[in-house]
């Protein structure tokens, strides 16, 4: 799960780390008065979405202006202009995809003068199953870019959970980054702090790009990019609350709300298939009969009718979806229940598009028998290679 920036200032604050005073509006009158409570001489305004690479970014609409989602202005009531060109508009970075995203909400920042822009983050290293620190001087820019074209500036090590974060680790920041003298203290704390939010929180990434350091020598955080675990988000009611569903995709946010473990692609066909390996097997097929799967869905073993529905919904939902292949295989679920959810959904969403559904298991016959009794227009599949083609052929004749 992610959060916005302003959001996971306010929560690194919370454990002691440097940030700039901000305040974040939701509509362009409040910007004004918001700016006005920042003493200057520089405010900073800042689109909020769930992506990164705004500063370079692009609004699709004219009058949002040349420049990008991250402004700096010089009064409080220039800063509610610029606030006010960015709502409701349309921000295009490398992370948001073509389509972009709209911004709802702007944070103004107190401004910072800038010496150093550094690159921090802290992840889980899934070689050593321990949390890993990757650090370098090259902060401002793409961390990838970096990687890619001067890996030797980048720091990576991971600490040990048996002895937890320790004043070494912090040391060890603070000379990769050619920090001295009371930059060094202030590292060592706000890496402690940083770890410890992230632990706490059950964190999965937490970049700062960039960590400064301020005109006046010392560190700040001043962009916080969040995401948490979230399978451990219901351990943390205080973390759930800051769920932003407009920044999600809609058909992503329905499934999760029924349980249902869905992913939105881009491709044309849509599947409902239970359990996780033979979605995948299911993609996988799609691709070699010549499409693309327009989702992965797993409706988990014990799916009711209810739950077949709402899978139908959201796949018929994506406008992109020109077929659907439906591949059951009946264990713990029933084909017949599968086969009622099928007929139930169909009558209920009105399908517009050719389905082929492949039944196989438990009560197939009863499951069958539902389905060919019924007065939906549906192709029965043999197996999972006749679906496959099946679909296909219907979808691109
Ligand atoms: P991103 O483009 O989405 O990563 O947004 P950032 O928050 O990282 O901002 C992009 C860039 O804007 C930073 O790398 C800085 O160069 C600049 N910037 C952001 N805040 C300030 C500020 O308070 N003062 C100054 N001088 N520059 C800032
Ligand atoms: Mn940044």
């Amino acid at each position: 799960m992610n959060i916005h920036e302003y959001q996971a200032k306010a929560l690194l604050a919370s454990y002691g780390a440097p940030v700039s005073d901000g305040r974040a509006v939701l509509k362009a009158e409040d910007a004004k008065t918001a700016a006005g409570e920042m003493d200057g001489p520089l405010w900073v305004v800042k689109a909020q979405i769930h992506a990164g690479g705004r500063g370079k970014g692009k609004f699709k609409e004219a009058d949002a202006g040349d420049a990008g989602g991250v402004r700096l202005t010089k009064s409080a009531v220039e800063a509610a202009e610029e606030a006010k060109k960015m709502l409701g508009r349309t921000l295009v970075t490398h992370q948001t995809g073509p389509a972009g995203k709209q911004v709802n909400r702007i944070y103004i920042e107190d401004g910072s003068g800038i010496e150093t822009e550094m690159y921090l983050a802290l992840l889980v290293d899934r070689q050593t199953s321990r949390i890993g620190f990757v650090v370098s001087t090259e902060g401002g820019m793409d961390i990838e870019e970096v990687a890619e074209k001067t890996p030797e500036k980048i720091l990576n090590f991971t600490v040990d959970p048996a002895t937890g974060y320790q004043a070494y680790h912090g040391r060890r920041v603070a000379f990769a980054l050619g920090l001295e003298g009371q930059q060094v203290k202030q590292c060592v704390k706000l890496m402690g702090q940083l770890y410890k939010a992230f632990t706490e929180k059950d964190m999965e990434m937490l970049e700062i790009n960039p960590l400064i350091i301020t005109d006046e020598g010392s560190l700040k955080v001043l962009d916080a990019k969040v995401a948490f675990d979230g399978n451990a988000v219901y351990r943390h009611a205080d973390i759930a609350a800051l769920r932003d569903e407009t920044e999600e995709d809609p058909k992503e946010l329905a499934a999760s709300k029924f349980d249902l473990n869905y992913i939105a692609l881009d491709g044309e066909i849509g599947c409902m298939v239970n359990g996780a390996g033979l979605a995948m097997a299911t993609m996988d097929i799609i691709k070699l009969y010549g499409a693309e799967p327009a989702n992965f869905l797993d409706v988990g073993g014990g799916a009711t009718k209810e739950k077949v529905t709402e899978a139908f919904k959201i796949i018929t939902s994506d406008p992109q979806v020109k077929g659907i292949l439906v591949n059951i295989f009946g264990g713990i679920m029933r084909c017949d229940v599968i086969a009622e959810g099928v007929v139930a959904a169909v009558k209920d969403v009105g399908l517009q598009v050719p389905l082929v559904v492949r039944l196989e298991g438990t009560n197939v016959e009863e499951g069958k028998a539902i389905i060919n009794n019924s007065d939906v227009d549906v192709i029965a599949a043999d197996d999972l290679k006749d679906g496959a083609e099946k679909i296909v052929k219907a979808v691109k004749g």
